[in-house]
């Protein structure tokens, strides 16, 4: 689904409605800087999924291999069990932080708690985290550029540790890809899973409503806001300043 000049929506699944690949798939974001594509974030990579973002890439006549970048928000396992999958199928390099990194590369479930959302449902019994070596680091400001887009990753710890956004800068556009530290609304997304960090996410929050005019918000799940995005962003950061948590996605 193309939702700007630069960015296409390729997966999302059942949680936020989105419908668009099997499984509880985060959304997917193909990024087109005009011959050099990256995707943001890679789904859960359960049976079906990474198939079903090739299509959406391939149906808007993209090649596979043009995507030369796999940039990744967190370590959680509807964010990052495509990661090995899309990376094999694709070629990319792939980004995240440090620690986002070092889960792929151990498979880490517990620091994921990915084994504790199994437990509770919210991954298939049999989902496992593939593990992925040789992803890059990307430090506090560091930069990608895909084609005339330029995606800076900014730390936002909160809902996860180790959480990146990334700044979009296109010609004609700045664009906030969130993760799952703010949607639509100001809303945020707190779990009762290790890493998860209310005042982590009150200080990301803030730092992000410093980033000055965003015009999309393409968060990690549910609606996407194409312009006007400094509104959503504000509300939320107007919770934090009243020292509320901002109300739940
Ligand atoms: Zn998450």
């Amino acid at each position: 689904m193309k939702l700007t000049d630069t960015t296409y929506l390729v997966g999302g699944g059942t949680w936020g409605g989105m419908g668009l690949t099997p499984g509880p798939d985060c959304n997917v974001y193909l990024i087109d800087g005009g011959g050099a594509l990256a995707l943001i974030d890679t789904g859960s990579g359960v049976a079906g999924s990474p198939e079903a973002i090739a299509r959406w890439i391939t149906g808007h006549g993209f090649a596979l291999s043009d995507v030369g970048t796999i940039l990744l928000t967190h370590m959680h396992g509807d964010h990052v069990g495509g990661a090995a999958a899309l990376a094999a199928m694709t070629g990319a390099e792939v980004f995240a932080s440090p620690l986002t990194a070092g889960v792929l590369a151990a498979a880490d479930e517990e620091v994921s708690s990915i084994r504790i959302a199994r437990d509770a449902g919210i991954y298939p019994a049999d989902f496992r985290l593939a593990p992925l070596a040789g992803v890059k680091l990307l430090d506090d400001g560091a930069s990608v550029t895909v084609g005339a887009v330029t995606l800076t990753a900014i730390p936002t710890p909160g809902h996860s540790e180790g959480h990146l956004s990334f700044l979009a800068t296109a010609p004609k556009r700045r664009d906030l890809f969130a993760g799952d530290i703010v949607f639509w609304r100001g809303r945020v997304l707190m779990q009762a899973i290790p890493g998860c960090d209310v005042m982590a996410t009150a200080r990301s929050i803030e730092r992000l409503a410093g980033l000055g005019p965003i015009d999309g918000l393409f968060p990690g799940h549910g609606a996407v806001t194409l312009s006007g995005a400094t509104r959503h962003i504000n509300s939320a950061a107007e919770h934090v300043r009243a020292l509320r948590v901002p109300p739940a996605l």
